[in-house]
């Protein structure tokens, strides 16, 4: 009786939950929610939008508000304690979600009142909440018969199956691997911060000298610093064939099987293809559309790339009399003509971004916008003494949302930088209920006597994840399950990588990137050298991005029951993207753990469309000025406010007027 978890509450009661009170809540609140959807599965009276569809979208309030607390917590302010609980409810809650999918008399009724959709007048929102209920059923089997349901059912386990298995090989083949280096000539050129790192993860493992292995805090450094040509070489192929040594970790069979049952549960529900599933829910919509996208990419950015790699195989010569660029000459040689190019040495920059300041840039930046006001709060229960709190409110004073900013790095918060929401927005009872979001970063804590001080990447990634905030923030729609960025996969990216545009523009930098010791305005030439920089080798990049587009395609788009050799695949899939010599020992398919073991199936081409859409909106800001009113109450009117409550792509025309163009990322990124 308590349990701070099962007294209703606004703001999560942090300093009063105890790690035991954790798991009778989950128990709790899901046998709640379960009576609370048993009650409209067996209501009696016949099945309407708000009896029905409504009813099911705010059942489990309660038990949503647990999962959020909890679940960020074990994100970002975890122990060992919380990790067992975390394993004992997962699989409660794939359960209870599973028996909501299967439960035949629930189904029924959401069918019943989705075919009779058009005759109900439902507003734009509740027809897309109809819609979205109706397909989280009927896109897991609901409308197949008994045999067909089960065949489904053995699909999805074996799936899950061959996924974790996929990621095992992958991690112990990562884990298995070490360079084990004596001779500290081997290390040439690696910095030494970088240096003795490796030389502590010798020592953890009881051994003389220096360890580098396929971790990418250990990897990406040797493969850009160190000068020794075939060490590089060898870790290189060693981190290209994970999964690709025709032993028992080999992950071949297993994606060949993976495609087929995805290919096979896709054809069960009647769909082409998987991609032909999977984008039937993204604003790209069709695959065909998907790969016109890619291939109108390629074409604009080829040139580019085989101008870049040109002039990088000539630097690389000159410098070091080479006879080709290989894969592993690439960060190496790219690193050393960025520098040569713009000098920008992070170290130059950083007394520019003490993180306070950056603060309360972004925050400038959103009232400029959108008319936000920020009040730190000190009355706000939180899980940890760093986070500060904040409340925002808007031009009339009104609460707009709590936000929650926890940005050093500690033990038992993960790696990284995301948004999240401890409470979503919603309209109950004639009430706007206003969401708790909350921002949660790793960056270095200050010090007695040094300030916190970003790198310009650190400053990139606040204004980003705080573009993620602004889209849970401002909010404003009825249905929870629509609110904030419960949106397109492939449309979600817009409001955060929008705002780091401002991170480039000389009328934002003006507002807080002053020097923290000096108070001097960072100098221009810096700010150009950013933007200069930022372009570097982008042809290359793009060429890269679009062919793990092409790749994954390729496994998806169509049927995959021809597949037999992996590699062939693989080369058929990059032969218009590749610029660099083959590797025969390496494999890229069997270690692509975002397509084969995360949710990106289908989805990779969403990072560069993302960035046509965010390149795309921003040219409108350019246009009109990059603070003007009228744009940004378009973007606020018609993107921020309105979560996946419409057809994405009817929401980005009512602010742009027009569908989105590639031009603007092209002349972004410097290849037109
Ligand atoms: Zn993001």
């Amino acid at each position: 009786m308590d349990n701070p978890l099962l007294i209703p509450f606004d703001t999560a009661p942090f300093s009063k939950i105890k790690n035991e009170h954790f798991k009778p809540a989950f128990l709790e609140t899901m046998a709640q929610a379960r009576k609370e959807i048993d009650a409209i599965a067996h209501a009696t009276s016949s099945p309407t939008f708000e009896n029905t569809i409504a009813a099911l979208d705010f059942a489990g309030q309660q038990l949503d508000r647990v999962s959020s607390v909890f679940f960020n917590l074990n994100s970002a302010e975890t122990n060992p304690e919380i990790q067992k609980i975390a394993q004992e409810v997962s699989p409660l809650l794939s359960e209870f979600s599973n028996d909501i999918m299967l439960n035949e008399k629930l189904f029924k009724r959401v069918k019943a009142v989705f075919e009779k959709r058009d005759e109900l007048e439902l507003t734009k929102e509740e027809y897309t909440l109809l819609d979205k209920k109706y397909k989280s059923f009927s896109r897991n089997g609901a409308n197949l018969p008994e045999d067909k349901k089960k065949r489904l059912r053995e699909i999805d386990a074996e799936l899950s199956k061959l996924k974790l298995q996929f990621g095992e090989n992958v991690l112990a083949e990562t884990n298995k691997y070490e360079m084990h280096l004596t001779d500290e000539s081997d290390l040439e050129g690696l910095p030494d911060g970088e240096k003795e790192a490796a030389e502590q993860l010798a020592k953890s493992k009881d051994k003389e000298g220096w360890l580098i292995t396929l971790d990418y805090p250990s990897y990406i450094p040797f493969m850009k610093y160190a000068k020794n040509r075939a060490l590089r070489k060898e870790l290189s192929i060693s981190f290209g064939s994970k999964g690709f040594h025709n032993d028992e970790l080999d992950n071949q069979e297993n994606i060949i099987k993976i495609a087929r049952l995805r290919f096979e549960r896709a054809s069960l529900l009647g769909y082409k293809s998987h991609a032909h599933f999977v984008l039937e829910e993204r604003m790209a919509e069709t695959p065909e559309k998907v790969h016109e996208f890619l291939n109108e990419l390629l074409e604009k950015a080829k040139p580019a790339a085989e101008r870049e790699f040109q002039e990088l195989e000539a630097f690389a010569k000159e410098l070091d009399h080479i006879d080709r660029l290989e894969k592993w000459d690439s960060a190496y040689y790219s690193e050393k003509l960025k520098q040569k190019l713009f000098n920008l040495d992070d170290e130059k920059l950083k007394p520019y971004f003490k993180l306070e300041n950056v603060i309360a840039g972004v925050f400038k930046v959103a009232e400029k916008l959108y008319g936000l006001q920020f009040e730190e709060a000190f009355d706000i229960d939180k899980y940890h003494a760093d986070v500060k709190t904040y409340r925002i409110y808007d031009e009339q004073k009104n609460l707009v949302s709590l936000f929650y900013a926890d940005f050093h790095p500690r033990s038992g918060k993960r790696g990284g930088a995301w948004m999240t929401s401890f409470k979503s927005q919603y309209v109950q009872n004639g009430i706007n209920v206003r969401p708790h979001i909350s921002n949660v970063c790793n960056f270095t804590k200050p010090t007695a006597s040094k300030p916190s001080l970003l790198t310009f990447n650190e400053v990139t990634t606040l204004f980003h994840e705080f573009g993620h905030g602004l889209h849970g923030m401002l909010a404003d729609t009825v249905y929870p399950g629509l609110s904030g960025t419960s949106v397109y996969w492939d449309f979600v990216e817009l409001p955060s990588q929008i705002l780091e545009n401002w991170c480039y523009e000389k009328e934002a930098l003006e507002l807080f990137a002053t020097h923290y010791d000096t108070g001097e305005m960072i100098p221009m030439e810096m700010v150009e050298k950013i933007k200069e920089s930022s372009t570097f080798q982008e042809g290359m990049a793009t060429l890269r991005q679009l062919s793990f587009g092409l790749l994954d395609m390729s496994w998806h788009g169509s049927d995959p029951s021809h597949i037999t050799d992996v590699k062939a695949q693989e080369k058929e899939a990059f032969k218009d993207t590749d610029l660099y010599p083959d590797m025969p020992e390496t494999c890229m398919s069997t270690s692509f753990a975002h397509i084969f073991q995360g949710g990106y199936s289908s989805g990779y081409y969403s990072y560069k469309w993302a960035e046509v859409l965010d390149a795309d909106a921003f040219a409108y800001f350019k246009e009109k000025g990059i603070f003007n009113k009228e744009v940004a109450t378009k973007f606020k009117e018609n993107i921020l406010s309105k979560g996946g409550t419409e057809n994405p792509m009817d929401l980005y025309k009512r602010f742009r007027g027009a569908e989105p163009k590639i031009e603007p990322l092209l002349e972004r990124a410097g290849l037109i």
